[in-house]
């Protein structure tokens, strides 16, 4: 398109290519495009569209200040992804402030900051709302699973191609394990229908389980159906709101442009599970009972999710109202993943072996696992000299690659351009913590030993490194008389006579860490016992053996 050279852009986030795509692709009909004022307005009012149809959340596309202010009505505009790549172009009709207010209201119901949809609406949602019709020109690009995914159109040509007039949709945003193959074995028996098993796969959740993973799960809980061919797989691209009853409707919605006939609501579906309890916002037959309500004009079936057991002496699952008083037996995907890692074996009452064999590939045991060893303290509390000896007793142990990321090689290697201003020195540390990160996630050990001052930026790289491995903060805790009686460097008899500024402890703060894994005071300790600490806590937590 020669004509998109001159065209404003407008770049979308994760969660809004999931809404172009589900526009694009027909899941999101009768709509065409991202919501006007007036039916984003009635749709929040009302749960309908200006023209009465039912429709439970806006479908708006929302955009920062600035960028609205660069756009106006009537304009056409390249919608990208963070790429540049244009899957399609918008014909703007309406330009509106978000009124963040009553949009939280209408669709989760509540504006409290922590509901996690609400949260992430505040802080991440754009000032500005445009609407307009789409003209796609290509959906967006996908790599992962591709034989997975299908338009409503190619599913419903292949229900008719099966033969299947009765079709229960299964949503989910988990790992299929045993008590949902019970609940989609009976929806079929009670509809006498096949099943479309039709998980999510938009964006996650940070500490969600990456989607191949999960992908692989179904894959493998497919083959317990027997016979097979009794159900489909398909991803749906769909990033979730957790706004509860009012997205359990659209979700209803939505596997009804797919085709089905019945579609299983959970309780507490679609909820927040942030927190103690998905209860904390709705009731939890809630979203069962809105969208039942509308199951009459949707033409639709909605079924509820039974709360089943499993019950030892029978060795099998019964619903939670049966089970009278016999010893019952449950366990969540946490305490799942918690065994898996600790080596234990997984239960099959729980999951599949199957399944449980991808999520161990996934889930390796701690010694198996990467992880992350980070030093911090002050200049000359003995950091460096630690992380030395700690990186080599791990080589003699050998099994796992090592990585020292000492100070000097990152400087050479990562950030030679850097100097040592605060702000160079936290981009550095950052640059550690991203290096470190990808060795974890390739279950090799990192060693870093930055004097790292700031608890946001450790907080931040904690974070990161936790979802795929461990981290382990030593805080090298030498008080500042020791440290600077050492001045192995020099360093701070030049700050102290002002050769270099802002340096740590001296006139730059060095914030404590909150709960470090391992502290140590080095003033009476030698280098070899402050190591030999490291490696006990190793060896305790199961990351050695
Ligand atoms: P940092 O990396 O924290 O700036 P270094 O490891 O470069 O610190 O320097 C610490 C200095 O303190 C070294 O000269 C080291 O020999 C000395 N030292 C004395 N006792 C210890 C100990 N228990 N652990 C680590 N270093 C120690």
């Amino acid at each position: 398109r020669e004509l998109s050279l001159d065209m404003e852009s407008v770049v979308l986030t994760d969660p809004q290519l999931s809404d172009l795509e589900l526009l694009a692709n027909g899941a999101y009909s009768p709509l065409t495009g991202f919501m006007c004022k007036n039916d984003c307005r009635q749709v929040l009012e009302t749960m309908r569209l200006s023209d009465g149809l039912l429709w439970p959340i806006p479908i708006c596309l929302d955009v920062q200040e600035d960028a609205a202010a660069n756009l106006s009505v009537g304009q056409t505009v390249a919608l990208r992804d963070a790429e540049g790549f244009m899957p399609a172009v918008m014909h703007i009709k309406d330009i509106w402030p978000v009124d963040r207010q009553a949009y939280a209201q209408g669709v989760f119901g509540t504006a409290d900051p922590a509901h996690p949809g609400v949260d992430r609406m505040f802080n991440t949602m754009g000032s500005h709302f445009i609407g307009g019709d789409v003209e796609v020109l290509t959906l967006p690009l996908r790599f992962g699973f591709r034989r997975l995914r299908h338009t409503p159109q190619e599913i419903r040509t292949l229900f008719k191609k099966l033969g299947w007039r009765s079709v229960v949709a299964f949503h989910t945003e988990k790992v299929l394990h045993r008590p949902d193959y019970e609940q989609t074995i009976r929806a079929m028996a009670h509809a006498r229908a096949n099943l479309l098993l039709h998980p999510v796969i938009g964006r996650i959740r940070p500490g969600d389980m990456d989607t191949y993973t999960r992908v692989r799960c179904y894959l493998a809980a497919c083959q317990k159906y027997s016979p097979g061919s009794m159900i489909t797989l398909s991803l749906l691209p769909y990033t979730m709101r957790y706004a509860g009853p009012r997205e359990a409707l659209l979700h209803a919605i939505i596997r009804k442009n797919y085709g089905c006939t019945h579609f299983i609501v959970a309780p507490c579906h679609a909820g927040p599970e942030a927190g103690e309890s998905c209860t904390a916002f709705y009731d939890p037959d809630a979203a069962f009972s809105l969208a039942a309500s509308y199951a009459g004009e949707l033409n639709l079936s909605v079924l509820q999710f039974e709360d089943l057991v499993y019950v030892e002496e029978d060795g099998a699952y019964v619903p939670k109202k049966e089970a009278n008083g016999r010893k019952i037996r449950s366990m969540t995907e946490e305490e799942f993943i918690k065994r898996i890692q600790d080596g234990k074996k997984a239960p099959e009452w729980f999951t599949f072996p199957e399944v449980a064999k991808e999520m161990e590939r996934s889930y390796p045991p701690k010694s198996v696992q990467g992880f992350t060893i980070f030093c911090t303290g002050l200049s000359g509390a003995g950091k460096s000299t630690i992380a030395g000896l700690v990186c080599a007793r791990l080589q003699e142990m050998g099994g796992r690659p090592v990585t020292f990321l000492d100070g000097d090689i990152v400087r050479k290697n990562l950030s030679s351009e850097l100097g040592f201003s605060k702000e160079h020195r936290d981009i550095n540390v950052r640059r550690i913590g991203f290096v470190a990160s990808e060795i974890t996630k390739n279950r090799g050990i990192a060693i870093c030993a930055p004097i790292a001052p700031y608890g946001a930026t450790r907080r931040q790289i904690r974070r990161n490194i936790e979802t795929h491995g461990g981290f382990i903060e030593i805080h090298v805790a030498t008080p500042l008389t020791v440290c600077e009686k050492r001045d192995p460097k020099g360093l701070y008899s030049k700050a102290r006579s002002g050769l270099i500024k802002d340096f740590t402890g001296i006139d730059d703060p060095y914030e404590e860490p909150e709960r470090p894994e391992v502290t140590l005071d080095t003033t009476d300790m030698t280098p070899e016992e402050a190591a030999q600490e490291v490696l006990l806590y190793l060896e305790r937590t199961g990351y050695i053996r």
